[in-house]
Order: structure tokens, then sequence, then C-alpha cells
């Protein structure tokens, strides 16, 4: 069922090989409800399942005009090559100085894992819940399966932080990291607020096991532009930096924007953080909150002020990760237009905006916007210096070597 695949990358620079850990079978695009899974490679044998849309199963082999799945029974399936594809989930190699973003495509939400660089470096997992899920999005199952393998190619316990209590930035935790001791436990936001479904009895867990749940308040945080420290909220030879958390009046503008600064790199997180959020985080930062890769604010909405021209000017982003589903008409389309002058310039590759009525075509974007319900899994790694490498496994085009300052 596993199969090894080696293959050399396009670019000169870090990635040399990849290795697909596990393939994967997925309905195609055009596919809008399912695919019938039969018991032998004949539609006219009996029907044993669905394998739904935005769903995978995995792959065992494949037979003329058919791909053999494994059903959770562990039995064997069917489906038509017609209607399904077989994608790998990838785990490069990455070398020990190397910073390593993660941004999972877990449809209207956010999962994000970082490999800090340095030797024995904790790895960092920032957000994770999903309250929908479109074609080819992980579910909670694939997400935990793909966490799971960068979590044990480390030695150190990893740290969390929620930049604030929804449900699509938390909600999938306690699946996806059920058997995973944490170090530090960072909650943006009101404690109590965090309720949904096992969370509770998992953070209890959590703190028995030893982690540690950090209080966050403002006056935590002195903003003379010291990094976090390190036995808080370390990432190995990067800085952390808490930008703002808990300066709004309600969720949202509660959120945690964090910022990774590994030399001349920067990777800034901001939840669902609103335009009070952002002009906290430049009030406390002013002009030291210049990035290259940044996660837009609430998946690309512009609802109370997120992603604001200020914002986008201050942060002067290389690249901006949209983190986006099937609903919602994220990322908005005017978002998306605010950004295109901060970006570079990147290989043409397929994203999409919406507005009001939904979302509209599919745009040939040849800049460095990338949305992860289109592009997939998006891996961004860096030596601290320029250029930065981006992949995505979702979709052509989005492959590619961006210098930055
Ligand atoms: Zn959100």
């Amino acid at each position: 069922m596993k199969s090894l695949l080696v293959w050399v990358s396009l670019l000169s620079g870090i990635f040399l090989f990849e290795t697909v850990l596990a393939d994967i079978v997925i309905p195609r695009n055009r596919v809008t409800h399912h695919v019938n899974i039969y018991e032998s490679d004949s539609s006219s044998s009996s029907e044993i399942g669905e394998l739904l849309s935005g769903s995978s199963l995995p792959y065992v082999r494949s037979v003329p005009r058919w791909h053999v799945v494994e059903l959770a029974s562990g039995k064997e399936g069917f489906v038509s090559k017609s209607f399904t594809k077989v994608i790998g989930e990838i785990r490069p190699e990455r070398a020990q100085n190397e910073l390593r973003l993660h941004y999972i495509n877990v449809g209207a939400g956010m999962c994000t894992v970082v490999e800090c660089p340095g030797p024995k470096a904790p790895p960092m997992i920032i957000d994770c819940g999903t309250v929908g899920l479109g074609d080819n999005d992980r579910n909670t199952t694939r997400t935990k399966k793909y966490v799971k393998k960068i979590l044990d190619a480390h030695e150190k316990k990893p740290n969390l932080v929620v930049s604030h209590p929804h449900k699509d930035h938390y909600g999938m935790i306690p699946e996806v990291l059920k058997s995973v001791q944490l170090n530090n436990i960072w909650l943006g936001g009101d404690h109590d607020r965090y309720k949904l479904s096992d969370f509770p009895d998992w953070l209890e867990k959590q703190k028995a096991g030893g982690a540690k749940v950090h209080n966050e308040s403002p006056e935590d945080f002195d903003n003379d532009n010291s990094p976090i420290k390190s036995d808080w909220l370390g990432c190995g030879l990067a800085s952390v930096y808490t930008l703002t958390v808990n300066s709004g009046d309600n969720p949202n503008s509660n959120s945690h924007i964090l910022e990774i600064r590994y030399q001349d790199f920067g990777a800034t997180f901001t939840g669902d953080a609103e335009g009070d959020t952002e002009e906290q985080a430049l009030e406390n930062y002013s002009e030291k909150v210049k990035t290259t890769v940044l996660s837009a604010s609430h998946h690309g909405a512009s609802t109370h002020r997120s992603n604001h021209e200020e914002w986008i000017k201050a942060t002067d982003p290389e690249v901006v990760v949209f983190s986006s589903g099937p609903s919602f008409g994220h990322p908005k389309c005017n978002v998306v237009k605010r950004y295109d002058d901060a970006v570079e310039a990147a290989p043409p590759h397929p994203t999409r905006c919406g507005d009001r009525s939904g979302f509209k075509k599919k745009l040939r974007n040849t800049r460095a916007q990338f949305v992860t319900s289109v592009n997939g899994l998006i891996v961004v790694s860096s030596n601290g210096e320029s250029p930065l490498l981006l992949k995505c496994d979702g979709s052509s085009g989005c492959k590619a070597e961006i210098a930055h300052d």
C-alpha cells in the first residue's frame, strides 16, 4: 500500500528529494456527491460503499479501469479511474537548519504545523480546526495522519498556539493531537470559551501530562520587541513574537497575531484578526511587522476591516496564504486584489475568490497568493535567507522559488 516515490525537484535549492509516504484515492473535482465502491472490477458487481466528494481512502493498487482502495473495515473495494485519482501524502526530507511551514488544507478553517530550525528544536502547531471541507481538503483522519508523521520526526514535545476559541481554529485538536503530549499551550481569547466537545477533557489530560497552559493578557507582553522566552514558546533558531493578543472585544478581534522570525525570513499568523487587531499589532510593533509569508486574516475576509490597507502596507508580504474552504466565499475578491501589489510574482497557478454572491470562476493567478482550498497542502521552506521555496500538492503551477528582502 505504501509507495516510495522520489522525485528530483525542478528547482535548485533546498528541495532535492521528496518522499511520498502513502497514496490515497480521492474523487475527481467534477464529482459532486460520491463515487460508488464495487466489490470487484465491474459495475455490475455489488456496491459495497461510497467514496464521498471531499473524502479519501487509502490506495492499494490499480487494475485496468479501476483503482483498488481499502475500506475502513479493511476490505478491498474498486472505484472507477474515470471518477477518481490517486494523490500522494507528501513528507519532504528536511535539513536541520530549515524552517518549514505546513499550511494544511482543512477547508473552512486553519491548521498549520511549523518545523523549527536547529538541532532538537520543538515543532509547533498553530490552530487546527474546520467547519466545512471541500474536494481534496483533508478531513480529521487525514490531517491527523499528516501531522503525526511530522511530529514523529521530532524528539521534542510540540508547542500549541490557538489564535482564538472558534471551532474552525481548534475543533480538530483533541483528535489530531489525541496521543501527543504537548509542552506549552497558548490559548488566545477567553479560556472559558474553549468548550467544544472533547476539548476540555483533552486539555485536562494535557495538563496532567505536564503541559503548561499559559494565560494570555496584554500585560504579559511588554511590547519591547523582545521575543517570547524560548522555554515558554521556543522555535529553535527562530524567534517567536506576539504582536498582539486579547486586544479586542470579541473572539475574532482577540486573535493572537504571532510572528516567527528566522534571520531574513518572517512568517505571520493572524487567526481571525479584525482591523482593530491589526491596528493594535501595528501600534505595538510599528514597521517591525514587515514579514515574508503572511497568513491572511480571517481566511481573507474583509468584514470588520480584516486585511485592511495599512496592515498590508506595513506587513508587506512576499507571499500570502489564504486558508479557506467551500463556504463563506473566502477569500474575498477585494482582499485578493489588495494583496496583488504587495506580493511577488509567481508561476501561473489557479486560485479563486468570492463576493456576496459566491465564488467567481477560478483565477489564473500570477501573484504569490495561494488558497488552500484550490492549491491543497502548501509547504513553505526557508533557511533564513532568500529565496524561500514553496510548493503545494493540490494544483499545478505552485512550485516556486520566491526572493525576499
Ligand atoms: Zn476562522
